[in-house]
């Protein structure tokens, strides 16, 4: 679904991410972890052009993310509707919940649909109000954000990224600015795609989460992946004392 090859990406001097690569087949479940400033969001915000990369190659479904090829072979940029389009196919849920803070809970679903989908009102609102269900928000369609607790509000988030009807979803961090009794309830969320087959790119702190739900963890640090493999790998042997140190300053 989505192909990483060598990419880098420089803030000015800073070279963040320092040659990746990463294949992520379609109902796969990735978890990245690794310590502040390693690269973790600008990379999730590499792979859906929110950052262009300097070098590399990204491309989902087969398409280069963030260009097209001219017949002639030349790379150039898109913009407009059709990155629109391509965000649109992942979803992506941040630490914030950044809702529409004028908008209800079903409003804010319902939005994407409407103005990027091009859906009726009436079949937005169905759609909308069968996702606020599945995230067990059913009975809050109607209260603004400023009316939802921190957890509900990131299941209104998740919600609405994926009335986008994404083939992906990225989070990054998706639990990490709520109160430690809310946090379950998001990750009971993300579980339940999981189980749906949702292909998913989770950045994330929570370790026991990571490891129920990958199906393969990566540790980056200083821009690269130190380490990849399933969660028994990562967690009970991992063979980088990079990653050795990582886990046992977090576990
Ligand atoms: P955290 O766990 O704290 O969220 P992270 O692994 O997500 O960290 P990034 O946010 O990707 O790390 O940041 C990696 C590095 O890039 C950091 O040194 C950060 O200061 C720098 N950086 C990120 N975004 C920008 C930007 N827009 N301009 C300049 N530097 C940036
Ligand atoms: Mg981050």
């Amino acid at each position: 679904m989505i192909k990483v090859q060598n990419i880098t990406k420089d803030f000015g001097k800073l070279k963040v991410l320092r040659g990746l690569d990463l294949e992520v087949k379609q109902g796969e479940v990735v978890v990245i972890i690794g310590p502040s400033g390693s690269g973790k969001s600008t990379f999730l915000r590499c792979l859906n052009h929110l950052e262009s990369i300097n070098s590399g190659n990204i491309f989902f479904e087969d398409k280069p993310v963030g260009f097209k090829q001219t017949p002639d072979g030349k790379k150039i940029p898109i913009k407009g509707k059709e990155l629109c389009q391509l965000r649109s196919q992942m979803g992506m849920v941040f630490q914030r919940f950044n809702l529409f803070p004028h908008m209800t809970a079903l409003n804010n679903v319902m939005e994407g649909p409407l103005t990027v989908l091009g859906k009726t009102k009436p079949d937005a609102r169905d759609l909308a109000l069968e996702l606020l269900g599945k995230v067990g928000l059913a009975n809050k369609a109607e209260n603004f954000p400023s009316q939802l607790s921190g957890g509900q509000q990131q299941r209104v988030a998740i919600a609405r990224a994926l009335a986008m009807q994404p083939k992906l979803m990225l989070f990054d961090e998706p639990t990490s600015a709520l109160d430690p009794e809310l946090v379950g309830e998001v990750l009971s969320v993300i579980k339940n795609l999981a189980t749906e087959g949702m292909t998913m790119i989770i950045v994330t702190h929570e370790m026991a989460f990571a490891r129920e739900v990958a199906d393969r963890v990566i540790f980056m640090d200083e821009g690269k992946i130190v380490e990849m493999g399933n969660p028994e790998q990562i967690f009970s042997k991992p063979r980088h004392p990079r990653t050795r140190e990582f886990l046992s300053s977090v576990l």
